[in-house]
């Protein structure tokens, strides 16, 4: 096994469906990536399972208590006599992206611990020395959905998982540029053509339209990525 995650969360069925499920599932049957829920309320030391209280100095909602996070942390790693990255979910973490996708590919096991409510007591996220981790600059009701976009985007680069169909080497980001647009049959579709250079078989002449075709994009919908690139070739 190259990468274990292990999910901590309120609703541990959530994240078994997506482990049980297309590319994740597959990698875990062939024994490449180990991905388990742990249900936070296993964690609670009273007998109502209580895992959340009133925030100290007042306010609306409640906060997740740092004791069962701070147990099933501690239980993880008894278990599995490692030493993991522990990943806070948080919108006030740093921004998820490819390049801290593949860092992270390369670590051996990684615990993602999912908030809820108006999220977790800060004391557990210093002790367990989590790095706070955001899907982007929205906010959601918990660390789910994040949990699993970062599990499958690191799972997705774990050597093997992805066939040569799959290939991450035609992928947006992959070299730090958004991809080319893709065209399947019919080749005519409601009067549109498919680009005649693709059709053309000469492979120098289609990889370099890809190219143009994805530096267009970018340009249009992300130059922030170009500035990025261009920084780096400055710099190197
Ligand atoms: N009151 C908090 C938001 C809590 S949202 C704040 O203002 O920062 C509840 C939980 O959802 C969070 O603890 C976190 O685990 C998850 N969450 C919400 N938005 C997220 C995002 N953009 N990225 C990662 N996790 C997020």
């Amino acid at each position: 096994m190259k990468l274990r995650i292990d999910i901590i969360t309120l609703f541990p069925e959530l994240i078994r469906c997506f482990a049980e499920t297309a590319i994740v599932k597959r990698a875990q049957d062939r024994g490449l990536v180990f991905i388990k829920a742990y249900n936070l309320r296993a964690f609670s030391s009273d007998r109502y399972r209580t895992v959340d209280d009133y925030p100290y100095g007042g306010g609306p909602g409640m906060v997740l208590k740092p004791e069962p996070i701070s147990r099933a942390v501690e239980f993880i790693k008894g278990v599995t006599h490692s030493q993991p990255r522990v990943l806070i979910t948080s919108p006030q973490g740093r921004v998820f992206n490819q390049s801290l996708a593949e860092a992270l590919s390369l670590c051996p096991h990684i615990i993602l611990v999912c908030g809820r409510y108006q999220g977790i007591d800060q004391r557990v996220i210093e002790l367990c020395q989590g790095e706070e981790i955001s899907v982007g600059d929205y906010v959601l009701s918990g660390g789910e959905l994040p949990a699993m976009i970062v599990a499958e985007a690191i799972t997705r680069l774990v050597p093997e998982v992805l066939g040569d169909e799959e290939s991450i080497h035609f992928d947006s980001f992959y070299d730090r540029i958004l991809g080319p647009p893709q065209y399947t049959r019919p080749r005519i579709f409601e009067g549109r053509a498919v680009p005649e250079v693709l059709t053309s078989g000469n492979h120098s002449l289609i990889e370099e339209w890809r190219r143009k075709k994805a530096l267009q994009k970018t340009r249009l919908v992300r130059p922030d990525l170009l500035d990025k690139l261009s920084d780096e070739v400055i710099h190197e």
